[in-house]
């Protein structure tokens, strides 16, 4: 909306004079509360000092915390909820036209990949999360609509989509009354230019069948899945009101790897969460020792206020408890990760190239994705061009590996 109405939107390193500055904060756990507090504090002094004009703060901490906020830091101008885009618009003078809120800017530009957001909100009511009641109630983004985007998207240099949601499985159930991600995965594929589509954030209760199904037969879905668990202790997911036992999820992770040959899973896990004692720790490292994830994240626990679980469970397992246990389900995993990374030198693969850094390539195959997971990093043969590579799709053979990126040459044809 704001290029539109020409303004100049100039990017978050920016180190001139900006008459405006926009923060946008995440309000999930208390990790990301704190980093956006000392985002909106150092613009904050900015603003005080005169190197920057207004400055006014949106996002979710911001709208969860409306009424604290703006007496603990006066410094910012204006603050608003996570969903005032046309408000914000307004505060800088501009003429918000409503038509625009589907379009957007390439946050991506230069880089082959995009993300694809294809619903807002959650419909769960996991005990330790505040989404919910900061996001609403779950609302999918019509298929015509993202069909749209994409081909937008494509047109703009994006070969691959990474769908997002707080919950991609739940997709077309308020829409259309049925889950549709397969449905969507099938138009996304017709979309000319789009090579490649990621699933991430797919809720395991419920995961529905013909997703799967597509995932296997259909060459451009990614055969890589973003599954968040957060554990596999009954007690744990019990207490966390995720619907689903461990036994469960051991059966779901052995159906998905028996019916997707090859498919690398990326999962989340929570530790320290309440219920969790060293027998139920031992319970996730040993579960993290089978299904060798080969990615995974972990998060402590942090007690979210206005969650069930702040209401009715206690916080029970001391900080450094939570952080001893972080350390060593990391260590695990880094094991874990390594063999895999170790098992793909000799390889052959096909990656997408998204930069050029020190005159190597850095690459990605269907088994990475952007930002949260390793990257593979190509020589180029002397007298060629690196940037004539960027936005390509080439096979490379993987040559060497470290913990989390592997080394390459381009295979020869
Ligand atoms: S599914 Fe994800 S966003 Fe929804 S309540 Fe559970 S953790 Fe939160």
């Amino acid at each position: 909306m704001l290029p539109a109405d020409d303004f100049t939107v100039l990017p978050e390193d920016y180190e001139g004079h900006a008459d405006y500055v926009l923060v946008n904060t995440c309000g999930f756990i208390g990790d990301a509360k704190q980093e956006s507090i000392d985002v909106v504090l150092a613009e904050a002094q900015k603003r005080k000092s005169g190197q920057t004009g207004r400055l006014m703060v949106f996002g979710c901490l911001s709208q969860r915390y409306a009424s604290e906020l703006p007496s603990l830091i006066p410094e910012v101008d204006a603050w608003f909820g996570a969903r005032d885009l046309a408000p914000v618009a307004r505060a800088l003078g501009a003429n918000p036209d409503a038509s625009m809120l589907p379009k957007r800017r390439y946050a991506t530009a230069g880089k082959p990949y995009a993300w694809l957001k294809i619903s807002e909100g959650c419909d769960r009511r996991c005990s330790y999360c505040a989404i919910p009641f900061i996001r609403g109630a779950h609302r999918s983004v019509p298929i015509e609509t993202l069909v749209e985007e994409a081909r937008a998207l494509a047109s703009l240099g994006a070969k691959e989509l990474i769908l997002i949601a707080q919950d991609t499985t739940y997709y077309g159930l308020d829409l259309y009354g049925r889950r549709c991600l397969a449905e969507l995965l099938r138009a996304l594929s017709a979309v000319p230019g789009i090579e490649w589509i990621r699933i991430h954030y797919s809720y395991p209760e419920g995961f529905p069948g013909d997703v799967l199904q597509e995932m296997a037969v259909n060459p451009k879905v990614c055969k890589y899945l973003d599954i968040p668990l957060q554990h596999i202790s009954d007690t744990v997911l019990h207490n966390m009101h995720r619907g689903v036992t461990g036994q469960w999820t051991r059966d779901l992770i052995t159906r998905l790897r028996r019916d997707i040959p090859g498919l690398v899973l990326r999962t989340t896990v929570i530790v320290g969460h309440p219920g969790e004692g060293e027998k139920e720790f031992g319970e996730l490292l040993d579960f993290v020792r089978e299904a060798r994830f080969e990615r995974l994240g972990a998060f402590r626990y942090s007690e979210e206020e206005g969650t069930w679980g702040a209401a009715n469970l206690v916080d029970d397992v001391p900080e450094e408890e939570k952080q001893r246990r972080y350390d060593a389900l990391m260590t695990l995993q880094g094991e874990v990760s390594a063999a895999f990374n170790s098992s793909r030198v000799g390889s052959s693969v096909r990656v997408l190239v998204d930069d050029v850094v020190g005159g190597k390539l850095i690459a990605r195959s269907q088994y990475e994705s952007p930002e949260v997971d390793g990257e593979i990093i190509v020589e180029v043969p002397e007298g060629e061009d690196p940037l004539s590579y960027v936005g390509r799709f080439v096979e490379v053979r993987i040559t060497a590996a470290d913990d989390y990126d592997l080394l390459a040459v381009l295979n020869k044809n």
